[in-house]
């Protein structure tokens, strides 16, 4: 059995993480709370907010289905896991990691900042995943990797068997992102957590559940690696007014919505497949399409100037002439498929 304590940094293991004198007091019968230096006029925001999100993490405990020892919560998403990853596992300057290419940008430039290099794997032309040429990038200094499944900004999920057989056999961490799972019919690895110790799994109320701007994101890992990355985050890392925002939100599940987005996205797959400048839609498990076309920036301006904003991947690696699409409303839709039909 792996220990995944052992990737972690020595710094890290040894940290006196900061304390609150309400971490430090555990008693009752408080009723005056001079310890924090909080202005005491009652304004709904004047108190610091719970570092621990405890009644937060009962909700998403009871959504996920893990206990709240293992999952870590972001208040600057999951991009804020992925940044407090880093910082656990990764010396800078000394240490590496895998990736995936193409894949989501906030992994390369979370690595700048924190001075660690990226190895960049080139995913198969099919978009599939190379799980031997991943593993042969391998080496004493590689101390995870980052698979995005399904992936940005390609829309594939891969076989929760290679992501399985990656874990089984690297020696670091495997940082599953799954912030598109829920629209996708390949099952998530969250099952897996603390079960298989390497694995870390993130996942977001940004896409499916519709609070980007509320900056919500969770990690799910074993209760020792969760205890590290909340040593590492700042304590207050989530405001109070929007922990209780999302008490109340999450109240209900999007599951409607999400249907109405997959249908949706069959739907812009079905009329745009015969239009004249579509080459390829590549298949897609998650709420965007990517479109091969035939000038892709030529199109990014067309739709510009009708007011459409596309993200134009023409120039990330394989995704030469590819136009990401994200699914909106059906009116969105209806306008954007039939500016792409007439586009010649
Ligand atoms: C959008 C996105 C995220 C960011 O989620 P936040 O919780 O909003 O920070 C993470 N990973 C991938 C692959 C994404 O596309």
């Amino acid at each position: 059995m792996k220990d995944p304590l052992k990737y972690i940094r020595k710094n890290i293991l040894e940290l006196n993480p900061y304390s609150t004198a309400r971490d430090e007091f555990t008693g009752s019968g408080i009723d005056v709370w001079i310890d924090a230096n909080e202005s005491p006029y009652q304004n709904g925001a004047n108190r610091y907010p719970d570092p621990h999100q405890k009644l937060l993490k009962e909700k998403v405990s009871a959504i996920f289905g893990l206990p709240r020892e293992y999952i870590f919560i972001g208040g600057a998403g999951s991009d804020e896991a992925i940044d407090v990853i880093y910082r656990v596992f990764c010396t800078p300057g000394v240490d590496n990691v895998i990736a995936i290419s193409p894949s989501y940008g906030v992994y390369q430039v979370a690595a700048d900042i924190n001075d660690i290099k990226i190895k960049d794997v080139l995913l198969n032309d099919d978009f599939s995943l190379p799980v031997d040429r991943i593993l042969s990038e391998a080496d004493a200094n590689t101390k995870l990797m980052w698979i995005c499944s399904p992936n940005n900004p390609t829309g594939n999920a891969f076989p929760k068997e290679q992501i399985i057989s990656l874990c089984n056999s690297f020696d670091g961490m495997v940082v599953v992102d799954e912030a598109y799972a829920d629209f996708s019919s390949v099952e998530s690895m969250l099952n897996e957590v603390g079960k298989i110790p390497n694995l870390i799994v993130l996942r977001t109320f940004s896409k499916a559940w519709g609070m980007a701007g509320l900056r919500a994101g969770m990690a799910y890992a074993s209760p020792e690696v969760i205890g590290y990355f909340d040593r590492v985050k700042y304590p207050y890392n989530m405001s109070s007014v929007v922990q209780e925002e999302l008490m109340h939100r999450l109240e209900s599940r999007p599951d409607e919505k999400v249907n109405e987005i997959i249908a949706q996205r069959r739907r812009i797959e079905e009329e745009l497949k015969d239009a004249p400048c579509v080459i390829n839609i590549f298949p897609s498990d998650a709420n965007f399409l990517l479109l091969r076309v035939s000038d892709a920036d030529r199109l990014y301006d067309f739709l510009v100037a009708n007011g459409v904003l596309v993200r134009n991947r023409t120039r990330m690696p394989l995704c030469g002439d590819t136009l990401r699409i994200t699914v909106g409303t059906p009116e969105e839709n209806t306008r954007t498929i039939s500016l792409i039909k007439e586009f010649k």
